[in-house]
């Protein structure tokens, strides 16, 4: 008997991938993405049967958490009848989406693989081939989670960054290690979650949070204004493993400002690698002592879209607070 055949099924949702090469701000149609994607790179047929569907076509940069929450349902309704989905997507603000689809999409049947390109698919040079192909394989294979596959390493989606507009290898993973990587074979370097129960969309997002990076000397007024503003939710990209100044206390007043006024604050730290742990210094003290709380060792990307779930799926400040640090699909190590 034959070896049954993979299926996969290809959500394209726009960036450079699907882009004509030399007008990197031209996409191509949606009725000619399907048959260009398989023109492009034929050898995906035999990975697996490959339907490509468009969901939209859109820089990365416009693609807002109402396009995550639709893409989601796109997903859940799709999901059963194919073996694994790529979603191909802009890459720079991919790692936003793929933190948003893993926390939206509970007990994942089947692998959500996010990919795309840093040059279109029919420029010579592409590396959207070598990241489809791979994609495509391991959206076949038992990884129920969502993830990003580039440069022959598939990533926890959620504990992704970008970390270069110029090298293939554009993306990184700074606290946890890959799920996956891409040689001569495929080898798995560390264990996928699993689902619990039944597939569920649960949550939705609120988007009003504003992320502050803190500077040397930095006046405070301008954090303070974001009280009157409207958010919800701040992420202050603090110092370290989340300082803030000790001496001027200007920024430790508007923080108090803020969580008097009802608002989350949230420290995160401008390094990549590492977690945030406001016993440490006198400064992340200060911040837990006028009432912010850390992010642990999430990415920016992760905590900013996880402070907007919590935003949008909490009952109040309170609860945000409580759940920030609890794991939704291993986007934050438990302390
Ligand atoms: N600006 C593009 C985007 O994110 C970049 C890319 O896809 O590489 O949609």
């Amino acid at each position: 008997m034959p070896p049954v055949k993979r299926r996969v099924l290809i959500l394209h949702t726009g960036g450079t991938l699907g882009m004509r090469p030399r007008t990197a701000d031209q996409a191509l149609a949606p009725d000619e993405f399907g048959s260009a994607i398989l023109e492009s790179v034929p050898e995906l047929a035999e990975i697996a049967e490959i339907d490509a569907r468009v969901l939209c076509n859109l820089d990365s940069c416009d693609v807002t958490p109402a396009h995550w929450e639709s893409f989601a349902r796109e997903i859940a309704g799709a999901v059963d009848g194919w073996n694994g989905i790529v979603v191909t997507h802009g890459t720079d603000a991919m790692a936003y989406t793929a933190s948003a689809l893993s926390f939206l999409l509970r007990n994942l049947p089947k692998p959500v693989i996010l990919t795309g390109a840093q040059r279109p698919l029919a420029d010579p040079r592409s590396d959207g081939r070598a990241n489809l192909v791979g994609a495509v394989d391991l959206a076949t294979r038992p990884i129920p989670e969502v993830g990003i596959y580039f440069d022959g390493h598939l990533l926890r989606g959620n504990r992704t960054t970008k970390r270069s507009t110029f090298a293939f290898a554009a993306y990184r993973s700074p606290n946890f290690p890959p799920l996956a990587e891409i040689g001569t074979g495929v080898r798995m370097l560390s264990e996928p979650l699993r689902p619990r129960g039944p597939l569920a969309i649960e949550g939705r997002f609120d988007a009003r949070v504003a992320a502050v990076r803190l500077l040397p000397g930095q006046p405070a007024e301008p954090l303070c204004c974001l009280a009157q503003s409207g958010v919800g939710a701040v992420l202050v990209q603090a110092f370290g493993v989340g300082n803030v100044p000790v001496v001027d206390r200007g920024v430790a007043r508007a923080i108090a400002t803020l969580v008097e006024a009802g608002i989350v604050v949230a420290i995160g730290s401008q390094s990549l690698h590492g977690l945030v742990d406001l016993t440490h210094y006198a400064g992340g003290r200060l911040a837990r002592e006028v009432g912010a709380v850390g992010t642990g060792d999430m990415t920016t990307e992760a905590a900013a879209v996880k402070l907007m779930y919590l935003l949008g799926t909490c009952g109040g400040p309170a609860e945000v607070r409580e759940r920030l640090l609890t794991p939704i699909a291993g986007e934050v190590t438990p302390a």
